[in-house]
């Protein structure tokens, strides 16, 4: 993927009178924050499910106001970005179709495309632009206290607009991110969940079970296992970490993609256990020699 250089100083006229978000944790704080620094709206309005993290965002000063009613926070937006759990998307939408700006644009941040995009799609009324996105970015702590500047930078925003999708909206959406730092790619929505089923959503499987899986080994070992927690295990509690909601959603969302890839890892898992099992060093260090390479890839894609 390819992309123009990201805009690093705040555009001189703010591209949006008014921004709303739906949902201020890590990624709608963020957000916030960034086009706040950015001068990239004139005001950021937010509103969230709960009092709590309505006045946490409040008090961390995440948007110029944040509330509990959904409805009104999109009242005058120009932009309005559902950053929900994926599940959430739908209702959501439902709760403010009926208070949005004829010409606003609708997107989301959701980490599955083609579920957003059935539950969403229905609520937006007509002359509303929807554009969905997925910015590819992140880290595993959660809620207004997770938000971070700079979260965007030089990561990849996937945009996955809709046959139909207004092409001038497309365009101000993919401004948009470029201004908040980001590298910006369109994508189709089914090939973003395949893509996204191998490259983020198994990983954290794996990682959600080899920690259970240690757990329930442990037993009496159990405070041993925590605490000679080399490297890679130490890795892996990282990512099981993430988000309990978040992540229940975007496994009941992507299932078909995340099976595919599933079977396709196990086949694999049990190809080198067959190599251990009868000592096929040379299948291991085969392996192990390639995926070495794609790992020095990374890095010198500087996505690692
Ligand atoms: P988060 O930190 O847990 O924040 C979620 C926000 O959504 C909270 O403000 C929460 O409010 C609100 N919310 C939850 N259910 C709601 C509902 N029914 N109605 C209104 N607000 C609701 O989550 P996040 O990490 O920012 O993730 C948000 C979205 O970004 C998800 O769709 C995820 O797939 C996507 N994403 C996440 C990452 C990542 O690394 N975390 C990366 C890229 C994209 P309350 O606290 O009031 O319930």
């Amino acid at each position: 993927m390819t992309g123009p250089a990201p805009a690093k100083s705040p555009t001189a006229k703010p591209m949006f009178d008014k921004i709303a978000l739906i949902g201020i944790g890590l990624i709608g704080g963020s957000i916030a924050l960034e086009a706040r620094k950015r001068g990239l709206a004139r005001s950021i309005v937010a509103a969230t499910r709960s009092a709590e993290t309505a006045a946490l965002a409040n008090r961390l000063k995440l948007a110029d106001h944040c509330g509990t009613d959904l409805a009104a926070a999109v009242k005058d937006a120009d932009l309005v970005i559902v950053c929900t759990p994926v599940g959430a998307c739908g209702p959501a939408t439902q709760a403010i179709a009926s208070s949005l700006k004829p010409g606003c644009i609708v997107s989301d941040v959701g980490s599955v495309k083609q579920t957003v995009i059935a539950d969403m799609a229905p609520h937006i009324p007509e002359g509303v632009h929807f554009v969905p996105a997925h910015p590819v970015a992140g880290t595993e702590n959660s809620g207004p206290e997770a938000a971070l500047l700079d979260l965007f930078e030089g990561r990849w925003t996937i945009l996955t607009p809709l046959p139909g999708s207004d092409a001038q909206a497309v365009a101000r959406l993919e401004a948009f991110w470029k201004a908040l730092g980001s590298l910006v790619e369109k994508i189709d929505p089914a090939d973003h969940d395949r893509i996204l089923a191998i490259t983020s959503h198994l990983p954290h499987l794996i990682a959600y079970t080899i920690v259970g899986t240690a757990d329930d080994l442990a037993g009496h070992l159990n405070s041993e296992v925590l605490r000679f927690a080399a490297g890679g295990f130490r890795d892996f509690t990282r990512i099981a970490a993430s988000d309990p909601t978040m992540w229940r959603d975007v496994f009941m969302n992507n299932r078909e993609a995340v099976l595919e890839v599933l079977q396709r890892f196990q086949e694999d898992l049990f190809y080198l256990q067959r190599a251990i099992r009868w000592g096929e060093g040379d299948k291991l260090f085969e392996l192990f020699t390639r995926t070495r390479e794609i790992r020095r890839a990374l890095i010198h894609l500087n996505q690692a």
